[in-house]
């Protein structure tokens, strides 16, 4: 498994429905609102969120 965010193989982690190395995991977790790279986590964060979401999406039936 290749991590998502910057793509090294190795040690990687599953998170919800991504897969993230070690090193971007702990970035992510320490990571503070006013850094500039947390626009890119910000938006991996809406990649995670419409994954999750759209599989309900899909139950709703439409009327
Ligand atoms: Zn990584």
């Amino acid at each position: 498994m290749y991590c998502n965010i910057c793509g090294n193989r190795g040690d990687n982690l599953n998170i919800f429905m991504i897969t993230m190395c070690k090193d971007c995991f702990e970035e992510f977790a320490n990571i503070s609102i006013l850094d500039e790279e947390y626009d890119k986590y910000k938006n991996l964060i809406r990649i995670l969120l419409s994954y999750y979401i759209s599989p309900k999406a899909i139950l709703n039936p439409a009327k």
